[in-house]
């Protein structure tokens, strides 16, 4: 078997950090594991850790504090694990540098998919951008700047060719609002979250089946847009 990645999980919650230990281990990742913050940004530095699973409630810091402490000096996954509802948790963590999250109580499937979206982008940022992207039917090609849906052109404007690139880009990984919003128009624009909804609607009609069931990009309420995962 391949040695697969290093993953540390950083949660308090006893039960649920062995869960996820028993998961990754059975899949071959190997794990390192603790329940504060002190420990989890030691191990970070002495370990370097492939991906790191943080649990934003944590008994001596803040996960949102360590998150932003690890971006000072490490680009290394992470994805943040918090509670059901926490919309502002969510949106917050991902503006502080985290590359997803999962909310309690989460599946294995779920789980693991998360972590492959995140070990690959890791990979990526190291090694320069891809040119296409195509799943489940739909095409981006950014070199010949074409998106085809099951072999049929799709036109769409400039803006929309832009989400729909900066989607693929981060394909598997939510994108919030905020973030799509400056990367699309720029930081000095005053376009608000309505437009992007606009937009996101208009794309939707050219290359979903069925608008209101999306199956490429998904809505993740009350924080962005999801593009699903793309070889
Ligand atoms: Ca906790």
């Amino acid at each position: 078997m391949t040695k697969l990645a290093t993953i540390l999980i950083v949660e308090d919650d006893e039960r649920i950090r062995n869960y996820i230990k028993t998961v990754l281990t059975s899949c071959g990742y190997s794990v390192l594991e603790t329940g504060n913050a002190k420990t989890a940004l030691s191990m970070t530095a002495s370990h370097s850790p492939d991906l790191m699973l943080l649990d934003l409630g944590l008994p001596d810091r803040d996960g949102q504090e360590i998150l932003k402490e690890l971006r000072q000096w490490t680009k290394m996954p992470v994805i943040v694990i918090s509670a059901r509802g926490l919309e502002r948790d969510k949106v917050l963590a991902l503006d502080n540098g985290a590359d997803d999250y999962i909310t309690k109580p989460f599946g294995t499937e779920e789980l693991l998919a998360r972590i492959r979206a995140a070990l690959r982008h890791g990979k990526l940022r190291q090694g320069g951008e891809k040119t296409v992207y195509s799943g489940n039917g739909l095409c981006v090609d950014t070199e010949r700047r074409l998106v085809t849906v099951d072999g049929q052109n799709v036109h769409l404007t400039q803006i929309e060719y832009k989400i729909v690139t900066l989607l693929c880009q981060n394909a598997g990984k939510v994108l919030t609002h905020d973030f799509m919003i400056r990367e699309v128009w720029g930081p000095f624009s005053n376009c608000d979250t309505q437009l992007l909804r606009v937009n996101m609607a208009n794309i939707r009609r050219k290359i979903e089946k069925d608008p209101t069931m999306p199956e490429y990009i998904l809505t993740e309420i009350g924080v962005g847009y999801r593009m699903i995962e793309m070889d």
